[in-house]
């Protein structure tokens, strides 16, 4: 049975990859989302186990000791992690599963799974990020100003992702992030795996 592909999308708070992951069709590019865990509170809206697993500090630390999480940060002062039984099974298994984590985490990722496949989202300018993080009044403004300085930070880590999607048109980049996860399911880096497959099915 072939691995599945492992896709890593960041993007600044605010960019809009949240908007654009909940609406591509992730069905039909058969892909299954991994749910991180985090120490951050949870949002109006939010559920617990659907957008993140909300765990104490003292429970995520343990499950760090434990060697429970694959890669982890701190983010404005949370913890942001993923958890390997979110990951390792289902990549075994062949599913394709799709990560959305911060910048270090992607590249910490890389690391660990060379063939992983790495996006970042950007807004077409930091102006138009503020005012979408205004927008949404979530957060207060020093938070706010907190993840300006972070996104200008992460914008110049793109360099190491493998395709840089602008999300200025909502349906332009849903559509470019479904075309690059549908390359990269057919991609010659699988070719090897797809062989396997068809011979074995
Ligand atoms: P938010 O608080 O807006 O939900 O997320 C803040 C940042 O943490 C986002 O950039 C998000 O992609 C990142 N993040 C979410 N989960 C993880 C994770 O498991 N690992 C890492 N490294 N970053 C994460």
């Amino acid at each position: 049975m072939r691995k599945g592909l492992l896709i890593v999308v960041s993007g600044p708070s605010g960019c809009g990859k949240g908007t654009v992951l909940g609406k591509i069709d992730k069905d039909k590019l058969g892909l299954c989302y991994a749910v991180s865990a985090t120490t951050r509170a949870m949002r109006e809206g939010e559920v617990d186990g659907v957008n993140y697993h909300y765990l104490q500090e003292s429970q995520f630390e343990k499950l760090i000791a434990e060697d429970k999480v694959l890669e982890y940060t701190k983010y404005c002062g949370n913890y942001y992690g993923t958890l390997r039984e979110e990951v390792e099974n289902r990549l075994a298994q062949g599913q394709d599963v799709l990560l959305e984590i911060e910048v270090d985490g992607g590249k910490n990722v890389k690391r660990l799974c060379p063939d992983a496949v790495l996006l970042f989202i950007a807004p077409p300018s930091i102006q138009e990020l503020e005012r979408r993080l205004r927008k949404r009044a979530t957060e207060t403004e020093k938070v706010i100003a907190e993840r300006v300085s972070q996104a200008e930070r992460e914008i110049k880590c793109a360099k190491y992702y493998d395709y840089i999607i602008i999300n200025g048109e909502l349906e332009k980049a849903i559509s470019d992030v479904s075309s690059v996860i549908t390359a990269e399911k057919i991609s010659a880096q699988n070719k090897e795996k797809i062989i396997v497959e068809v011979l074995n099915s």
